[in-house]
């Protein structure tokens, strides 16, 4: 007997219309993939991070400032990421040795490497300083062990000094005013071994006034750092610039009428906990409305310093997606429990006390006629736990799914696929596919060949 009863389905929450997407969706492509791989998998499209990438470098032309893009590394762990940065020369943030052997590994340039996170592990600093890879200094006792590296090696360290933000004072990352003071004394003694580029910070949240704000006391203290002799000729104001991926219609009737009988076994989610899915201002616009705010573009060109920015999210937009199978659909309480062949650490957004929002997309595997109601249904993991829901809200689907159907989840490269994944109850790993699309026809590979 089938139940469609969409009472207490929850609001929709659709991504951004991606024809481009859809065709390669429509194509058959992916049902072809899910019986070879024989679970879920995640599909990359690299095209979409080199237009990212190319958004937020003409957002620092058009104002006249001169500066870097370093994609955040941590946002998204495939190869392909590493490649299109080497053939660009697009810089990377990393906070590893692992991640910084990958970015090397790939060809990007040690200088064009920046080096954050706390407490950096001594193989890290060490590698960094022989590349000649920026590093973005957490504390003191970090800046002492940089020096001795630096003589030690016989090679001169770069860094910047990462700012504890003032407006976040519990923040654990950066130094103090104190701290600072004492930081550029050092540096000024220890010219040796030392060459001090200028500052960092970067914010929790996604508003622009607090970064433009902070970028401009970041000015200020290059000039200062520049009276004791040191560089300081550029500044990096971080990642955290908004990815939009709803509209604002659909975001606000979400968050108004959103409420625990919209979601299995009546869960429940702080709003304030879900990312803002739906932003006006978002990437390459939001590092303009930064470089507008506080004339810091017209800041940056009068004291010489070039502005760093490391988007790690808003690079990845609509760049991936993740694709699980259905194994099962049973009907429970007016709604149906559907079960795919993956789990939700596919979709990290679960493990922070939150869900990842956009609606998932059917893919019928036998085409059917769609009804009048659509079915609601919550989407389950195939593990024993009962925390493992993919999507603990109940989504409208178009028809009530089969086994053999897919369920695409759109927009997840950044940060949504793989930072949390783990072999968990033996299952493998989700392989990633690139989709290369050059030439007008969509061809696929593996990100990292299962061979190699
Ligand atoms: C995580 C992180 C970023 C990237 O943040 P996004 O929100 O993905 O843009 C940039 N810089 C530092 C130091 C980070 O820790």
């Amino acid at each position: 007997m089938e139940v469609t009863h969409t009472a207490t389905a929850a609001p929709p929450l659709p991504a951004h219309p991606d024809p481009k997407l859809d065709a390669i969706l429509g194509s058959g492509l992916p049902h072809e993939l899910s019986y070879a791989l024989g679970g879920p998998f995640h599909l990359l499209l690299p095209d979409r991070f080199d237009a990212n990438v190319a958004s937020f470098e003409e957002a620092l032309r058009e104002a006249g400032v001169e500066g870097r893009v370093y994609y955040a590394k941590k946002a998204n762990k495939a190869a392909v990421w590493m490649d299109r940065c080497a053939l660009s020369g697009t810089g990377v943030d990393v906070a590893s040795l692992g991640e910084l052997r990958d970015a090397l590994g790939h060809g990007v340039r040690g200088e064009h490497v920046v080096v954050t996170g706390p407490a950096k592990a001594e193989d890290l600093l060490r590698v960094a300083v022989l590349q000649g890879c920026l590093v973005a200094v957490d504390a003191l006792d970090e800046l002492e062990r940089v020096l001795a590296l630096a003589r030690a090696v016989a090679r001169p360290a770069r860094v910047l000094l990462r700012r504890l933000p003032p407006a976040q004072p519990h923040s654990r990352f950066g130094l103090d005013d104190g701290e600072l003071e004492a930081a550029l004394a050092r540096c000024a003694q220890a010219t040796d071994a030392v060459v001090m580029e200028g500052f960092s910070f970067h914010l929790s949240g996604y508003a622009t006034e607090p970064r433009a704000q902070l970028a401009v006391q970041l000015l200020e203290l290059c000039l200062k750092a520049r009276a004791l002799g040191l560089r300081a000729d550029r500044i990096s104001i971080g990642g955290g610039f908004a990815v939009d991926y709803t509209d604002a219609g659909h975001w606000e009737r979400f968050l108004a009428e959103q409420r625990p009988e919209h979601y299995h076994a009546g869960k429940s989610f702080a709003a304030a906990d879900f990312y803002p899915y739906h932003s006006p201002v978002a990437g390459a616009d939001a590092l303009r409305a930064v470089l507008r705010t506080h004339r810091l573009a017209e800041r940056l060109s009068e004291a010489g310093v070039k502005l760093l920015l490391e988007p790690g999210r808003a690079l990845l937009d609509r760049a991936g997606c993740t694709v699980f199978r259905v194994q099962g659909v049973k009907d429970r309480n007016g709604y149906g429990i559907v079960t795919v062949d993956g789990t939700s650490l596919s979709l990290s957004e679960q493990w922070f006390n939150s869900e990842y929002l956009p609606d998932p997309v059917l893919l019928p595997a036998t085409p059917r006629s769609v009804g009048d109601e659509p079915y609601a249904a919550c989407v389950g993991g195939t593990t024993c736990l009962e925390s493992d829901m993919v999507t603990w809200r109940k989504v409208r689907l178009p028809i009530r799914p089969a086994i053999g159907d897919l369920l695409v989840y759109p927009n997840t490269a950044g940060y949504q696929m793989d930072s949390n994944e783990s072999p968990f109850h033996e299952l493998p790993l989700p392989p990633k596919v690139v989709l290369d699309t050059a030439g007008g026809t969509t061809r696929w590979r593996f990100d990292r060949h299962p061979l190699a």
